[in-house]
């Protein structure tokens, strides 16, 4: 096995799961962990839950102390970015002129916040990072009158965290109804009928036109010419890859770093989690995905394969996410885009299952305050579990 150094670039979940299934899988030589952000890597989806919960201020939560990454022998350089990539010489160049050299090399830099044009006023913010959600979280203790721009799942989380407070929330969402890339259209509308049952307004369909304030949010105009009181605008209308410091290096980007089916993305160089776009065998399609355990477990198979390029397995995975709103779980497991989704369970009592049918196949399911079921189905999409099966499955299990 190489001694080459092994480079991760991203200093996160999937990067941090690189670098521990390289150790796992013997590999003794140097391993780099290069971050942007100065902090040990932490763990994003408490930012939009518990930690905005919290009266006091809560701890980073970070997957592993220093001194246990210390015990995995890693190089950690933090609070540096990555700027460019030499293909030629294997080289990573870092900000502040250093260059990293490579034998191989695991590119995580997952993604960022979009962000509305223009200059942002003070109180306006987006939540990607542990410093957001601290400032969110304050503006929240502080009593704030909330407008989240955007219905998906930074939306409904953060309407979820003010309403636990009793504060007033208005979710601007463009598209009627909100997640319909995610979950569908019917379970999109289903789901957000949610937000009127605890007080949150969700305004489908509506664009914002400015936000106003001297120095800080005081509204925000919509384009029918209403407008909002606001202290606090927490802007949830998607992620983008950090792909930028890889541009002009040879590599394919495309809404991602494109990679085959072993996340291989050039020689020696792979990539995983937010940032990477593979073909998934086990759906025949290109996908990019944001959650994390795809992140998780992305890490982890870029790694082996980086390691043992000869014994490279391609990387198959029935996508699964979870969220939470306010004291309802929502799951996801494999894939929307269905010809049918039927639902099984009681809309009254908060408790149900969506399955999607494509061809006789089940290929996706979403459930409502089950936590217990949603693995099931998803190891029946894994195995090709057929339509009628798994309707059956539903209805006879209560
Ligand atoms: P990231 O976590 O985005 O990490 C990438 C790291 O790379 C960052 O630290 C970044 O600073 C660093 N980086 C970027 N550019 C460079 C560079 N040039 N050089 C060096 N370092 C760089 N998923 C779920 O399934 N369920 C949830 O409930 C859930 N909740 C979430 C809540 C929030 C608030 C957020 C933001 C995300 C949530 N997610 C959730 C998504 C999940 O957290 C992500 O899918 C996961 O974090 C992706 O991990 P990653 O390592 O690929 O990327
Ligand atoms: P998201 O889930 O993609 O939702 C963004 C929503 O905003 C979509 O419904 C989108 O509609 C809408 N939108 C886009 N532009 C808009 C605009 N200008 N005005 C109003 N609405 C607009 O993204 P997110 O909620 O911002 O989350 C960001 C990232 O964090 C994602 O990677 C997400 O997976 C992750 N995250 C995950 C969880 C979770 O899984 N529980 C929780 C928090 C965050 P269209 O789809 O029609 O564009």
């Amino acid at each position: 096995m190489s001694q080459c150094p092994f480079v991760v670039v991203g200093a996160s979940l999937a990067g941090l799961r690189a670098v521990e299934a390289a150790r796992r899988e013997g590999f003794c030589g140097p391993i780099v962990l290069v971050g942007a952000e100065d902090h040990l890597p932490y763990d994003r989806p408490p930012l939009s839950k518990a930690f905005l919960d919290s009266a006091e201020e809560p701890p980073v939560p970070h997957y592993k102390t220093r001194e246990e990454l210390l015990q995995l022998n890693v190089d950690l350089r933090l609070g540096r970015p990555a700027i460019g990539l030499d293909l030629g010489t294997r080289e990573v160049l870092l900000d502040g002129g250093s260059r990293v050299p490579y034998g191989r090399l695991i590119v995580a830099t997952g993604a960022r916040a979009r962000e509305l044009p223009g200059k942002q006023l003070d109180g306006v913010h987006t939540l990607r990072t542990v410093e957001d959600a601290a400032r969110i979280r304050r503006a929240l203790n502080a009593g704030c009158r909330t407008v989240v721009v955007g219905g998906g799942f930074i939306g409904a989380e953060v309407a979820s965290a003010a309403r636990k407070r009793g504060l007033p929330v208005t979710i601007l969402e463009a598209a009627a109804p909100p997640l319909v890339r995610a979950l569908g259209e019917q379970m999109g509308a289903t789901c957000a009928a949610l937000h009127a049952l605890y007080g949150t307004d969700l305004r489908c369909g509506v664009a914002v036109a400015s936000i106003e304030g001297d120095g800080r949010v005081e509204r925000v105009i919509l384009s029918d010419g209403s407008s909002l009181v606001a202290d606090l605008v927490v802007v949830g209308i998607g992620a983008s890859p950090v792909t930028d410091w890889l541009e002009g290096t040879g590599l394919t980007l495309d809404d991602g770093v494109v990679c085959d089916e072993t996340l291989r993305a050039s020689e020696g160089v792979y990539a995983a989690g937010d940032v990477a776009r593979w073909r998934n065998p086990l759906f025949g399609k290109s996908m990019r995905l944001e959650h994390w355990t795809a992140a998780s477990e992305q890490g982890a198979a870029a790694a082996r394969n980086a390691l043992a390029p000869d014994r490279a397995a391609p990387y198959s995975t029935v996508p699964y996410f979870w969220s939470d709103w306010y004291d309802n779980k929502l799951q996801m497991v494999g894939v929307t885009g269905a010809e049918e989704v039927a639902v099984v369970g009681s809309f009254d009592e908060r408790r149900w299952i969506a399955l999607y049918r494509c061809g006789e196949r089940l290929v996706g399911a979403l459930a409502l305050n089950l936590p217990g079921k949603i693995m099931k189905y998803r190891a029946m999409i894994g195995g090709g579990t057929a339509w009628g099966d798994a309707l059956a499955f539903a209805r006879g299990t209560p």
